[in-house]
């Protein structure tokens, strides 16, 4: 590879004396931590099958080492015998179109990520090799039988019977049953591939059914009011033919799967495609079998799929045939042609956040695609993201369409809200389940009927708790807990970053009582519950044992056939899941996850409640949710109680605003994970003064630097890790700042070995 010419984005090209000539020259983005791209010769043997989008290997380095990049950009210009030649091409096929390439380049700018590694992540490797599909070998004629009987002295019959039926065909056909079909054999085909009359062509084929057909059905029922001047404002946002974003707000229940539907029916029908996003846990049979009877032709596209499945899909997406994707994040990158729309489900959903780099978020990859296309999206939520909620009130592209009641108006649970702290007083000791809770628990049995358990995400943290007084460990300047990081010894908040070293004794006037470290987790909640109740089928779910979507299915099929009376989970059970079973929720511990981990806390809370309340009950008895805290004045508790969610949004900003959090100012963190606490210390605090420096040097306004701190998941793996959060109101400035950063050259080593975050949802 040619070294960087220091200020053009390219490597260099072309030098004065060299010995010039005029070419084909790719520009590829290597498949390695750099931030540039780089020009190779195309041999021309390679011109006819290069294209852009597709993965070859290069020589770099003085010993030549290949190493895998992609090819960017084409051109036929002038360069001289300096520049070194494309070694040789890897992928069949490339489903990276120009439009992909381009937001490729801003998806790694943005996420700040080589544009290699993001053009990796945006095509699955199976797709991009074709991977899982079988290789048939197909004859078919060269020239007309009319032209080869003119030009054969004389035909064998055999040979006369293999020509007929290729032109009766009219298309390849496959050569094992071509033979077999006329009885000839491959010694007979050979001679007529040689003579010129037939040749043989490969073609791609799936190995079995993978896909099957269900009967199109449109339902009878006609859109309520609300929906149909929801569904008018999304269809004059497709008709305006440019960007927009249009919030479709409305609780589960309410309506927006048909929304969707129908606004993607009117974009199939002007002859675009349709990409349906929704979280991995939603995606369940239900909707797809629904989405399959609305449309005639869907891909669906999910982390389930085989290899040759999603090569196929791919394909099928690519050529036009197939008008609507649903699927997961892989999705968003789905290689249409003519998209004219992007729904995006449950768009507050964390999981839509990729977890290694780049680490973008599909919501925010759909609007950018959608705003370079000049196309509309539109983002569902029973419960939007602040970040949503905020860009609705000051950005004009932004609008909200709104669906306030269920379609069948199903009464809503009566929630009571239990405070553990009095629960604790009253029992003399640290219980799991109050009596409340064990209570209608055991009714809930005893009507047959079936009960969800939900923690507020799998909390590690622990929190500090008095026995003698209650007292909950909180931030002095927040509403959050502090909590404990065993390897320093210090409580932190992880909300405004405050922490003070651990009290052993409780800090309230004349209590002194001794504090304990409070934890929980499904597990204990699984074997306590089991306990209580011996004859009850419990079971878990949680990310431990979520890990395969067949053993979550498989779950999902024993609680539907009421195999489980008790599930006991995480958030994730709450979504997307309508079990008529269930009358009863209990919150085990709501405080888990707002003590825990960051400054979306509160915001998380508040969908668990609402998620909550969405799932338990049904026509004939409403549901009952009874929620566990420690700490029942917290926001995402009070309002969501209430089913207020406009209070808790200006509230939750207004917190935000205060404390210079997003959606105010945007953060990058940065994360240094090194084998020796001195050295992961050092090298965060080399890293947050240059960023000091840098942001002094320019006079940078609101962009500031916090840390290092450690992370609240202090060691991972026998790591240590610290963290740099860098916040600053402008994506430009911190897209800059976190370039400059990368290709410092004080910095060395250390920036190669750090993980950037841009928006980031988890801060543990
Ligand atoms: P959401 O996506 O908001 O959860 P859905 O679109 O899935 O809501 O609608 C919930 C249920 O109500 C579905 O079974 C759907 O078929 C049905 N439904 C939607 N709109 C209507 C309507 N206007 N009349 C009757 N049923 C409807
Ligand atoms: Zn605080």
């Amino acid at each position: 590879m040619r070294p960087p010419d220091g200020n053009g984005s390219t490597g260099h090209l072309w030098i004065e004396e060299g010995d010039k000539r005029v070419g084909m020259v790719a520009e590829v983005a290597p498949v390695i931590p750099v931030t540039k791209t780089y020009s190779f010769a195309v041999p021309e043997s390679m011109e006819a099958r290069l294209a852009t989008g597709q993965r070859v290997t290069v020589p770099v380095g003085k010993r030549g080492r290949c190493i895998p990049a992609f090819v960017v950009q084409i051109d036929r210009r002038p360069w001289d015998s300096t520049l070194r030649p494309i070694e040789s091409l890897v992928d069949r096929e490339s489903y990276l179109t120009e439009e992909l390439i381009e937001l490729g380049h801003l998806i790694s700018r943005y996420y700040c990520c080589p544009l290699g590694w993001t053009l990796k992540a945006m095509t699955p490797e199976a797709v991009r090799q074709q991977r899982g599909l079988r290789t048939v070998r197909c004859a078919k004629l060269s020239k007309s039988l009319e032209e080869i009987r003119i030009s054969a002295k004389r035909l064998s019959t055999k040979r006369q019977r293999l020509l007929e039926r290729l032109e009766s065909a009219g298309e390849p056909l496959e050569v094992r049953s071509l033979l077999s079909d006329v009885g000839a054999s491959e010694s007979l085909l050979r001679a007529v591939v040689s003579a010129g009359w037939v040749e043989i062509v490969t073609r791609k084929e799936v190995p079995e059914e993978v896909f099957s057909s269900v009967p199109r059905v449109e339902p009878d029922f006609e859109l309520n009011a609300d929906q149909k001047s929801a569904l008018g404002q999304v269809t004059s946002a497709i008709e305006a033919g440019e960007f927009s974003a249009t919030l479709l707000y409305g609780v589960s229940g309410s309506g927006k799967t048909e929304i969707y539907i129908r606004a993607m029916q009117r974009v199939v029908a002007a002859g675009n495609q349709a990409i349906l996003l929704v979280p991995e846990i939603v995606l369940t049979t239900q909707l797809v079998q629904r989405l399959s009877s609305r449309f005639e032709r869907v891909a669906v596209s999910h982390s389930g799929l085989t290899d040759a499945q999603r090569s196929v899909i791919w394909r099928q997406v690519a050529s036009g045939e197939k008008q609507v994707v649903i699927g997961t994040r892989s999705a968003v990158f789905a290689p249409c042609r003519n998209l004219g729309l992007i729904c995006v489900d449950e768009e507050q959903e964390t999981s839509y956040k990729n977890l290694q780099a780049p680490r973008f978020h599909v919501r925010d990859v759909a609007i950018m695609r959608a705003h370079r296309l000049g196309i509309p999206v539109v983002l569902g939520s029973a419960t939007a993201s602040v970040e949503t909620w905020y860009n609705c009130t000051h950005r004009p592209e932004f609008r909200r369409a709104v669906l306030p009641k269920r379609v069948k108006d199903l009464p809503l649970p009566k929630v009571t809200i239990v405070d553990m702290r009095e629960e604790y007083r009253r029992q003399r000791r640290q219980v799991l389940l109050s009596d409340l809770m064990v209570r209608q628990l055991s009714e809930t049995l005893e009507q047959a009927e079936q009960a969800v358990l939900l923690l507020n995400r799998r909390g590690f943290a622990s929190r500090v708790y008095c026995p003698s007084c209650g007292t909950l460990l909180r931030c002095p300047n927040c509403t959050t807990f502090l909590v404990v990081h065993t390897t320093t010894g210090e409580s932190a908040c992880h909300h405004c970053h405050t922490r003070i070293p651990t009290p052993s004794v409780c800090p309230v006037m004349g209590c002194g009582g001794r504090l304990v470290h409070l934890k929980s987790g499904t597990q204990r909640v699984e074997d306590v519950v089991s306990q209580v109740f011996p004859d009850a089928s419990v079971r878990r779910v949680d990310s431990d044992t979520m890990r395969h979507r067949s053993h979550y299915q498989q779950v999902v099929n024993d609680f539907e056939s009421r195999k489980i009376d008790i599930l006991v989970g995480t958030q994730m059970i709450a979504k997307g899941l309508d079990f008529p079973h269930v009358t009863f929720v209990g919150v085990v511990d709501a405080d888990v996850g707002a003590g825990a981990v960051d400054f979306r806390a509160q915001e998380s809370l508040f969908q668990l409640m609402t998620q909550v309340a969405g799932r338990a009950g049904r026509a004939d008895s409403p549901g009952r949710v009874v929620v566990q805290t420690m700490a029942p004045d917290m926001p995402g508790l009070r309002f969501a109680v209430k089913h207020d969610y406009d209070s808790f949004v200006q509230a939750e900003l207004a917190a935000r605003k205060r404390a210079g959090l997003p959606p105010y100012r945007r953060i990058a963190r940065l994360v240094v994970t090194r084998d020796r606490e001195e050295t992961v210390r050092g090298e965060g605090q080399a890293l947050a003064q240059w960023l000091r420096a840098f942001i002094l040097a320019r006079a940078h306004q609101h962009t500031e630097v916090w840390g290092p701190h450690p992370c609240p998941l202090a060691r991972l793996r026998g790591r240590y890790r610290y963290d740099v959060l860098l916040l600053s109101p402008s994506p430009s400035i911190m897209q800059e700042i976190l370039l400059q950063m990368r290709s410092a050259s004080e910095l060395g080593r250390i920036v190669r070995r750090i993980t950037i975050d841009v928006d980031p949802v988890s801060m543990s």
